[in-house]
């Protein structure tokens, strides 16, 4: 698929996606209760949606940057930006 597609491939370690803030990469004391939607950093305050969290946390250790990701797809139409 990811040939097909011509996309890379990252294999991302999924263990403490979850507890490690997408910004500063500090890893939270306790995992967050699944009824617990937004997660916030103890070390800089970053708040965000802790699935938009995770996600960025997996992006940095596949080695990208996770300030694209919000852009649609690399090789495809860039998503129109709001004015
Ligand atoms: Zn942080």
């Amino acid at each position: 698929m990811v040939r097909k597609h011509g996309r890379n491939l990252g294999l991302v370690h999924p263990a403490h996606t979850t507890m490690d803030c997408g910004r500063c990469g500090a890893r939270a004391k306790r995992a967050l209760p699944l009824s617990e939607r937004t997660c916030t950093c103890d070390a800089c305050g970053a708040v965000s949606p802790r699935d938009k969290n995770s996600a960025r946390v997996m992006l940095v250790r596949a080695g990208l940057n996770p300030a694209d990701a919000d852009r649609g797809r690399p090789d495809g139409p860039q998503v129109r930006q709001a004015a």
